[in-house]
């Protein structure tokens, strides 16, 4: 069920059933080679409304929230078509969003997120959320890659595996803007790559 198309009474008997949950996709608008921009979304969103689904058939009920669809792309930014947010304004999404729906009695909210670049960022922001949490409310934030315990690189086979298997045909091929590895137990950050083509 999707939560833009409920009534405010009915997304308030939503939130005082303890069997609903609100799942919130998270994804990015950024380059990925020769496929879409918004892969991550899309993913975020695949994944967000077939775990839906799931719950549903169960004893849960699940709504979907309108999608965070921009993220963090500093890493991305020199490429033609990333939109980025600044950390602020996406740490403040986050936390609004939640807040809203706490504030409308919600007890359980997962953010589903689609982009490795948002992660810290959106722990950092549910970490500051779990001061004002009321007891019996949860906050669930799943990385898909973690949860599929798989290692989906940027513009990867993996993540051209995980678009095919949500329906969406796509081939990313190659553009010079493969990101570059970590040695082990360490991050990098360098200054943004300018993909080839541009
Ligand atoms: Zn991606």
């Amino acid at each position: 069920m999707r939560y833009e198309e409920l009534s405010a009474e009915q997304a308030l008997s939503a939130a005082k059933d303890p069997g609903s949950i609100f799942i919130i996709p998270v994804g990015s608008v950024e380059q990925h080679c020769g496929g879409p921009l918004g892969t991550d979304l899309m993913i975020a969103e695949g994944v967000a409304e077939a775990a839906c689904e799931h719950l549903t058939s169960s004893e849960f009920k699940c709504y979907m929230m309108p999608a965070i669809g921009y993220g963090l792309s500093a890493e991305w930014s020199l490429a033609p078509g990333t939109v980025s947010l600044s950390l602020s304004t996406f740490e403040g999404l986050i936390e609004d969003v939640v807040r809203g729906l706490l504030r409308l009695g919600a007890k359980s909210v997962v953010i589903v997120n689609g982009h490795y670049g948002n992660s810290p960022a959106i722990e950092a922001a549910l970490r500051e959320l779990m001061r004002e949490l009321p007891h019996d409310a949860v906050i669930l934030q799943v990385n898909y890659w973690e949860a599929l315990g798989i290692d989906v690189g940027h513009a990867s086979e993996a993540e051209a595996e995980v678009m095919r298997a949500l329906g969406y045909n796509v081939n990313f091929g190659r553009c010079g803007c493969e990101a570059s590895p970590s040695p082990r137990g360490a991050k990098v950050y360098v200054r943004p790559p300018r993909p080839r083509h541009s």
